[in-house]
Parts: C-alpha cells; sequence; structure tokens
C-alpha cells in the first residue's frame, strides 16, 4: 500500500485530461491517501511545481478542455540524470509513486523513471491521436474526432456550392486513427493515412470521372502523418484543373470542452489508475478494449505500435 502518490499531466494536451485527474485526486482522498499535483508536466517535478491536492483543488474543471496542472515537455527528464533528479524530488515531498496521464512519450519516459529509479507508476493514456497500443482509446480522442467533424461538415457546406475538391489535414502524429474516424463519419471519398499507400494519380483520375458525371464536390481527409495537405491539394488541382481548397485544422483539434465520452472515460481510467498505484502495482497503463477498462503492461504500451483497424479502412472505402 502506497500512502502518497502523486499526478501529472504531461506531453500534448487533450481534452479529458482534467476528468482523469480529478478521478485520480478524488478516489485517492475517498481512500484516505496523500495526493499531490504535479504542474507542467516532468518539468514540474524538477522545479518543484507541485502542490498537495484537496477535493476543491478539482472543482469546477470536468467540463474544461486543456490541462489545470499544464503540461510541459522537458528535455531534461530525458536523461538518467533528470531522471534520478526528478525521483530524489518525489522523495523529498513523500510521493511514493505517479499516475502519468499523457502520450506515448510521457508514458516511455514514466517506464524509464520506474525501470531506473524504482518509483511505482501507473498510466493513463491521454492523447488525441488514440495512438497507444493495448487501448482502443486514449482520452481526447472523441472530442479530436468530433471538432474535426463540426469542420467538415461546414467544409462540405462551401465546398458544394462551389464544386470543389476539399482537402482536409488532421493531426495524428504517425497514427491515422483521427483521419479514419472523422473521414468515414464525415463521407469523405477519399481518406490518406499513414499506414495505408495511396496513389494520387489514380485519385485525380477517379476525380476527373466522378465530376464528370455529375460530382459536385470531393473530401479528401489527410491524415498529417500521410503527408502535407498542401502539397496533396496542389497535386489533386494540377492533376483534375478541379477547383482545389486545402484546411490545415491544427491545434483548434486539441482544445474545447470534452465530450461526455471522453469525460466518462477518463473518469472510469483515473479511477482504475489511482486504485492500482494505490494497491502497491506498478508498470501497468489503464485504458479500454472492446468497452470495458484494462489495464496493460506498460512497457509493452510503449515498444509496441498500434496497428489502424483495417475492417474500418475497407469500410470507409466501400461507402465513399
Ligand atoms: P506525448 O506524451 O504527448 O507523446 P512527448 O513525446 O513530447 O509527448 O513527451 C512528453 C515528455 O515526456 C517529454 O518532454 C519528455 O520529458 C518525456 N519523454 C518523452 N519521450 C521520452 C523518452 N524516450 N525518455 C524519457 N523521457 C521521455
Amino acid at each position: 500500500m502506497l500512502n502518497c502518490i502523486g499526478v501529472i499531466t504531461s506531453g500534448g494536451d487533450s481534452p479529458g485530461m482534467n476528468a482523469a485527474a480529478r478521478a485520480v485526486v478524488r478516489t485517492a482522498l475517498f481512500e484516505g491517501i496523500e495526493v499531490w499535483g504535479i504542474q507542467n508536466g516532468y518539468r514540474g517535478i524538477l522545479d518543484d511545481e507541485m502542490f498537495k491536492m484537496e477535493r476543491k483543488d478539482v472543482s469546477d474543471i470536468i467540463q474544461r478542455g486543456g490541462t489545470f496542472l499544464g503540461t510541459a515537455r522537458c528535455r531534461r527528464f530525458m536523461t538518467p540524470e533528470g531522471r534520478a533528479e526528478a525521483a530524489a524530488k518525489l522523495k523529498e515531498k513523500g510521493i511514493e509513486g505517479l499516475c502519468v496521464i499523457g502520450g506515448d512519450g510521457s508514458l516511455r519516459g514514466a517506464s524509464l523513471l520506474s525501470a531506473e529509479q524504482h518509483i511505482p507508476i501507473v498510466g493513463i493514456p491521454g492523447t488525441i491521436d488514440n495512438d497507444v497500443w493495448g487501448s482502443d482509446y486514449t482520452i481526447g480522442c472523441d472530442t479530436a474526432a468530433n471538432t474535426i467533424i463540426d469542420a467538415i461538415n461546414k467544409l462540405r457546406d462551401t465546398a458544394s456550392a462551389h464544386r470543389r475538391v476539399v482537402v482536409v489535414e488532421v493531426m495524428g502524429r504517425k497514427c491515422g486513427w483521427l483521419a479514419l474516424t472523422a473521414g468515414i463519419s464525415g463521407g469523405a471519398e477519399y481518406i490518406l493515412v499513414p499506414e495505408e499507400e495511396f496513389d494520387l494519380d489514380q485519385i485525380s483520375s477517379e476525380i476527373s470521372e466522378a465530376y464528370k458525371k455529375g460530382k459536385r464536390y470531393i473530401l479528401v481527409v489527410v491524415a498529417e502523418g500521410a503527408g502535407s495537405a498542401v502539397e496533396i491539394g496542389k497535386t489533386i488541382h494540377e492533376k483534375t484543373e478541379i477547383d482545389t481548397r486545402v484546411t490545415v485544422l491544427g491545434h483548434i483539434q486539441r482544445g474545447g470542452t470534452p465530450t461526455i465520452i471522453d469525460r466518462v472515460k477518463a473518469s472510469q481510467l483515473g479511477e482504475k489508475a489511482a486504485l492500482a498505484l494505490i494497491s502497491g502495482l506498478t508498470d501497468l497503463v489503464f485504458g479500454f478494449h472492446k468497452g470495458s477498462v484494462v489495464s496493460i503492461n506498460l512497457h509493452d504500451a510503449v515498444t509496441n505500435k498500434k496497428i489502424l483497424d483495417k475492417e474500418l479502412f475497407r469500410l470507409a472505402k466501400v461507402l465513399a
């Protein structure tokens, strides 16, 4: 049993991180365990930005995007010396284990902290990219997909009015989940992801044919890892001579009030992660598999690459 734990958000922020941190804090307090909030990611450990939390410290945050703890990218933590210093700082405060909410980079750092410094760690995948191995879901992916759909709906209206090709670039780093999910629900004709090869010559000739048959507009969703939407849009325009517009959605996808799905799932993961950590477990990541909360080995989560759902990709092609 641990008597004092810390909660930290690290790396890219995502909507729902607040709900997860709130769940960790309130679960710990419910169990009579001391809990500290660490500000600004791993940098906050090294810079002593750590505060003992009470119930009211996590009031009024479940509905907010971003992270009330702040997040950061910290180079010092990338070195063994930095991680040793971080372990010493945690010990100074009496923090015996950490709940880390973040993406694959943050979880990789957490795994090293555990291996080298024997600090118990439980991870919660927090990233809009939904790219953490072992979990069908990461906190924020639902809100981000909804933000993209909102933009796609608007772009469809104007594309149809002008008979344009619209190319939308979405986030996801090396993972095509956001593009695939938003593309299917937005009715995209083409979804370009890093996991699947595509042929712009063929796509362009298909677009030309479709326009000849009276198609009013074409929607192409591009995952950032599949290439630059600007370049792809330029190529399609050059090959088809059809008016083509490119929209790069950018950081708007990171923000906004979290959806109900992100709030509930983040709360579930926060509770399970806190309970596991308190009870002395370590090196686990809590995620979802087929709708249920599951725990995954932390090392496995950060060393394996998540595979895009081929079945969903096939469906997208059938329905396009
Ligand atoms: P995300 O968690 O969203 O993937 P990053 O990859 O930027 O974001 O990681 C966030 C922070 O986690 C980094 O700034 C660094 O402090 C730590 N980190 C990332 N990768 C590693 C690594 N390989 N070793 C140690 N720490 C890491």
